[in-house]
């Protein structure tokens, strides 16, 4: 089996003022010290890219983006490019996460855009995609899976995905306390990996991190990390404080 470094994401959504962003920041890059069996990355909002680029200069911890646009500049007010995230130390950037789907209507074909510009760019796409509670109960977790990655990741070029991470967040476990069982989760993340294989080749599809997003926390890191096929973890709500976000890079014990 390949052996896939773990990785360990904060998603910070709409949260945190550029003061505030620094100060956790700050904490966690006291934290993270050391921690170099993982790669751990935290997306701030486009407000505090670059404030928190400063304060994690030196550390262990990388920057990613919540969302990105699909050109390099023009007429597209409110919309920040691959360029200018690179530009500002963003090294990953969260794409076709689902609070993106539904509140902002964006299809597959949109998020394929922005993974193709964002890859071509050199910025590393964190690809989620995940079944709503609707599509799990209807029995349609797989059909749905298969066409957010056939579709995600169409017209490509292979060079450009090498060092994609795809992220599997069911809509239904996010934000909610509600975490997929470790049986669940695995499931989907063996299926997610077939597929992989299937669009982009085995080994690829080996190398591959896929994380998983849904309620994430400190007391259920440890047993989800012992799968074969989960690689590491998206976290939203636990990684908005800085020791608590802490105790899940430090899942090993
Ligand atoms: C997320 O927003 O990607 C997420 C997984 O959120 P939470 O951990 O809060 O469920």
């Amino acid at each position: 089996m390949a052996n896939r470094k773990p990785f360990i994401a904060g998603n910070w959504k709409m949260h945190k003022t550029c003061t505030e962003s620094v100060e956790t920041a700050k904490r966690l890059k006291e934290i993270g010290a050391g921690l170099t069996d993982i790669d751990i990355m935290i997306a701030p909002a486009f407000t505090s890219l670059y404030a928190v680029f400063d304060v994690l200069k030196g550390s262990n911890i990388l920057l990613g983006a919540q969302n990105v646009f699909w050109k390099n500049e023009g007429a597209y007010t409110g919309e920040v490019s691959p360029v200018m995230l690179t530009s500002v130390g963003c090294i990953y950037a969260i794409i076709g996460h689902s609070e993106r789907r539904s509140y902002f209507q964006e299809s597959d074909e949109l998020i394929n855009q922005k993974i193709a510009a964002a890859a071509r760019n050199g910025l590393i796409p964190v690809f989620c995609i995940g079944e709503t509670e609707q599509e799990r109960d209807a029995d349609k977790t797989k059909n749905v899976l298969d066409k957010q990655l056939t579709k995600g990741l169409q017209d490509i070029a292979l060079d450009d995905l090498k060092t994609l991470v795809v992220a599997y967040e069911p809509v239904w476990a996010i934000g909610t306390g509600k975490s997929a069982t470790t049986e669940q989760a695995q499931d989907a993340h063996a299926f997610i990996r077939g597929k992989l294989n299937s669009i982009l080749g085995s080994s690829m599809a080996e190398q591959i991190r896929i994380l998983y997003g849904g309620s994430v926390k400190p007391g259920n890191i440890g047993e989800l990390m012992k799968t074969p096929d989960i690689d590491g973890a998206l976290v939203g709500g636990a990684s908005l404080e800085a020791d608590t976000f802490g105790e899940i890079l430090k899942y090993r014990g």
